[in-house]
């Protein structure tokens, strides 16, 4: 049983038996695995009074300096990769190989990215002529609050922690609750990384009070959020009459395209795994499918052939493609969703149920069958709200204006795919569609230099490459006038 601590001042703290506890259960078993403390208020306030402090020290070394500190962390994380991993998957029902190979790694490069390009910033420099030169600086702002979701533990964690303390702030982060365990051996691992005392803390707990008092807080002047619209909307409502900088990543209802002229055969495993990869609990995976009518019949018929293939199973067995949901009350709520989509008159193509014959292991684990509905309307609340799992509806559509105005027709602008053989199409399309990020005959194709961030409902702000480095960093605009 792991006893989750928070991080403060470069020390764990010590469990302590006052400490209100909350399990922390593997959902592919229903064991409780670990407690986590009910972080207060105080937690909070202590944790930011340390980052203050630490605020002078750190934005004041060279970068240079911050960047190795970032390096060596994220050497320990490689070094740990099978162990974060394991702790992930027992944590997040994740998949382990998706873990081990994709998501623990792509942590470390977060923070080697940043390393990286906080040595190869620059800053502008404006001619006046025979008046005068202007110049900018950017300075980091002080505390970060750094607020992380369940789906993607410490890939999304490290995300944000990390271009908040390349540019020179200090952070005070809070991972989820329903998830606390890779960022707590990830804080174990900071105090070996030689960052200076009260630069990096973490604090555990419920949202409603570790990460309220966090965006509440008068001395957190930056906040940066992953997690559902509503939560979101919370914040903005606390922040915006303070005035803090936000970056508000939220959730998403994301059309996946199917032209006349897509290559089935080729995209067919990607357009499967955008859908279903991490049980559907990714803010890209696709979850409306728009298919040209001329194609509906034999991309329905591979795509079902496809999802039949998927093993849904123990997370830890190397042949399984689709874990158990995070928890018990997450699977309840799609559960819910989909016997609404059935109520809403749509047609189950495939799964709808909870799988049987599982292995022994994993037979109380909080598993679903990938599900797909034909026949809802684009307004149904299936097709219109978020639902976070392993649930895709299919539609019909005509022409490319209704696919543009069918994929535009929800409150959220996450992600989008295109799939088409037509570039010149591919690029109207794209133009047209409401997203924040759009691929073409891809998904998840991600280089860490490139804007990351919805639009409409599901976000504000942008994080990734310079977008972050500007968003921890104050702009200011120095004027000097020439002599005479
Ligand atoms: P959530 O909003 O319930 O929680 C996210 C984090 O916010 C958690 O750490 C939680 O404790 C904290 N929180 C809750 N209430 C808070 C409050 N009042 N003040 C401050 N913090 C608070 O989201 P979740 O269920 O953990 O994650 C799933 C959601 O995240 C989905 O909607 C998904 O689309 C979204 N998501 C978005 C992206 C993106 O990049 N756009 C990425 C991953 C997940």
């Amino acid at each position: 049983m792991i006893e989750i601590s928070n991080l403060r001042s470069g020390q764990m703290l010590e469990p302590s038996t006052h400490v209100e506890r909350m399990p922390v259960i593997n959902p592919a078993t229903a064991e409780i695995i670990a407690t986590v403390p009910v972080g207060t208020a105080e937690d909070v306030d202590l944790a930011v009074v340390a980052a203050r402090e630490a605020f002078p020290i750190w934005s004041g070394l060279p970068a240079s300096e911050r960047a190795a500190c970032l390096h060596r962390l994220a050497d320990l994380v490689d070094a740990n990769v099978d162990e974060l991993a394991r702790l992930e998957t027992d944590d997040n029902g994740k998949p382990l190989a998706l873990a081990r190979d994709l998501e623990i790694p792509r942590a470390a490069s977060n923070l080697r990215f940043f390393a990286g390009a906080i040595l190869h910033t620059k800053s502008e420099a404006y001619d006046l002529g025979g008046m005068g030169l202007s110049y900018s600086l950017h300075r980091p702002r002080g505390v970060a609050a750094c607020i992380s979701p369940w789906n993607l533990p410490l890939y999304l964690f490290t995300w944000k922690v990390a271009p908040a303390l390349a540019t020179g702030n200090t952070v005070v982060a809070k991972p989820s609750e329903v998830t606390p365990l890779s960022a707590f051996r990830f804080s174990q691992l900071a105090t070996d990384a030689g960052f200076p005392p009260g630069v990096f803390n973490v604090v555990h707990g419920r949202g409603d009070v570790v990460g309220q008092r966090l965006v509440e807080h008068p001395d957190v002047p930056t906040i940066t959020f992953t997690g559902g619209t509503s939560t979101g909307a919370r914040i903005a409502a606390t922040a915006g009459p303070m005035f803090k900088r936000t970056s508000l990543e939220l959730g998403g209802k994301n059309a996946v395209v199917i032209c006349e002229d897509a290559d089935l055969e080729a995209a067919m495993p990607t357009i499967v795994r955008s859908c279903f990869q991490n049980q559907g609990e990714i803010c890209t995976c696709g979850s409306r499918i728009l298919v040209h009518r001329d194609r509906m019949k034999a991309f329905v018929s591979r795509f079902l052939d496809s999802v039949a293939g998927l093993k849904v199973g123990d997370p830890l067995d190397a042949e399984t493609d689709m874990g158990p949901l995070v928890s018990a009350d997450h699977r309840d709520k799609v559960e819910a969703a989909i016997a609404r989509g059935k109520a809403e008159g749509g047609t189950l193509a495939c799964g709808g149920g909870r799988p049987t014959h599982l292995p022994d292991r994993v037979k109380d684990g909080f598993f679903l069958e990938p599900t797909v509905f034909m026949g809802l309307d684009q307004d149904s609340r299936t097709n219109q709200e978020e639902i976070f799992g392993p649930v895709v509806t299919i539609q019909g559509y005509d022409s490319h204006g209704e696919a543009v105005d069918r994929a535009n027709a929800t409150p959220y602008g996450l992600a989008c795919s295109i799939w088409t053989r037509d570039l010149e199409r591919a690029h109207r399309m794209a133009a047209r569609i409401e997203s924040g990020m759009t691929w073409v005959n891809a998904w998840m194709l991600r280089d860490l230099r490139t804007p990351f961030g919805g639009m409409k409902q599901s976000g504000v702000g942008r994080e990734g490459g310079e977008e972050a480095l500007r968003f921890f960093t104050e702009t200011r605009s120095i004027t000097i006038a020439h002599p005479g």
